[in-house]
């Protein structure tokens, strides 16, 4: 996984439309900053991993379905992360569907 900066309200804002470097493909692009996260579930104990960053319109689909799959796949095996994965599921399409309004008129 690329080096994501974690949420850091010192850094500046990368508004909505400003061209920036996006943090996943190196690129000069028009990015939006998102989050996504997944669940492992393992039966009786569970991890959350997380990307966030500003990220162009591609790397957000494409972050956005790699998140998804493993949500799908190793998110939901065990108690709380049966409960939880769901949860992840709607943020991470509420984080995407955001990010693509922000990004709908980005040149890729
Ligand atoms: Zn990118």
């Amino acid at each position: 996984m690329a080096t994501m900066t974690p949420g850091n309200p010192a850094m500046p804002a990368n508004s909505a439309g400003a061209i920036g470097r996006c943090q996943v493909c190196g690129n000069m692009r028009q990015t939006a900053l998102v989050k996504f996260q997944h669940n492992v579930g393992m039966l009786v104990a569970r991890q959350t991993r997380y990307i966030q960053g500003h990220m162009c319109k591609t790397c957000v689909s494409k972050k956005f379905w790699e998140f998804t799959g493993k949500n799908l796949l190793l998110g939901p095996w065990g108690m709380i992360s049966l409960v939880l994965t769901p949860v992840y599921l709607v943020t991470n399409i509420a984080a995407y569907s955001s990010a693509s309004r922000k990004l709908s008129g980005a040149v890729e």
